[in-house]
């Protein structure tokens, strides 16, 4: 389905970022994916990718800044000749209630959750419209839609990338760019493993699919975007919550 395109994916090394990687892959598409710290985590991801066949090769970067982000788009167009797709996967979470939430932990989130997709779109974007292709996918989340408390933060970023899919999307149309935004409802990774059980039950029941998402399940529907499948789409965003947010 995506036979010798070129994707790079941010925050590649666990979670829905390997997911997403994988199921790139397995579906033909060579994948650059950015890693924040974990060398050894994006080494046994290269070496897991021979199964593939096609090249999945790490990058050290932290994609809230800017430098870094210029040198992982070299590298890709180095490594690879060209970039087709962009997935904006890499976040984090501090979370608080906003009375005892620092400033720090504010601009911390904003700019690994938000300024990254800015960075990351606005390099891709040049070597995309030159060949009047590319496709954008940003991993925002579903409490960008309904409100979350205690996350205010990562509310605001998740929201954020909502505002900056739907800008973007209009602005490079024409030049056969879409970007399109997933949102993720509870997913079972690193960034929610410290719920505890009586929390998982009480999130279960709020979701008709009665079951905490995998990191497969957002991956599908990021490859479907990435596909031809998904041509005439742009602007939207994709709630993948099992139903939850209806
Ligand atoms: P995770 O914590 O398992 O993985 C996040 C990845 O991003 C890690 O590999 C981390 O190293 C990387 N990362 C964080 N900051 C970075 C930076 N500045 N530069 C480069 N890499 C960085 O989390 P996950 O659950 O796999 O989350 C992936 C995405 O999905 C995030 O954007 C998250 O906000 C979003 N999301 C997750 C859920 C969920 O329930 N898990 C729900 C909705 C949205």
């Amino acid at each position: 389905m995506l036979k010798n395109k070129k994707a790079l994916v941010t925050g590649g090394t666990r979670g829905i970022g390997k997911a997403i990687v994988f199921d790139l892959a397995a579906n033909g598409c060579n994948v650059i994916f950015t890693y924040h710290s974990s060398e050894e985590a994006a080494k046994s991801i290269e070496k897991e990718s021979e199964k593939f066949g096609i090249k999945i090769i790490g990058f050290k970067a932290d994609a809230s800044k800017f430098i870094d982000t210029e040198k992982s788009i070299q590298f890709i167009l180095e490594k690879l000749g060209n970039l087709d797709i962009l997935v904006n996967n890499a976040g984090i979470t501090k979370d608080n209630l906003i009375l005892r939430m620092t400033e720090e932990d504010f601009d911390t989130v904003i700019s690994a959750n938000l300024k990254s997709v800015f960075n990351y779109s606005k390099l891709a974007i040049k070597p995309m419209m030159k060949q009047r292709y590319g496709r954008i996918i940003n991993i925002s989340s579903v409490v960008a839609l309904i409100g979350n408390p205690g996350q205010a933060n990562y509310v605001a970023s998740k929201a954020g990338v909502i505002g900056l899919t739907k800008s973007l999307a209009r602005e490079f149309a024409s030049r056969n760019i879409t970007v399109n935004a997933v949102a993720p409802g509870y997913v079972s990774t690193d960034m929610t493993k410290e719920l505890n059980e009586v929390q998982k039950e009480a999130i279960v029941s709020q979701i008709p699919l009665k079951r905490i998402a995998e990191p497969v399940d957002i991956a599908k529907v990021v490859t479907f975007l990435a596909s031809p499948s998904a041509d005439y789409i742009t602007g939207q965003v994709i709630a993948v919550d099992g139903g939850m947010t209806m």
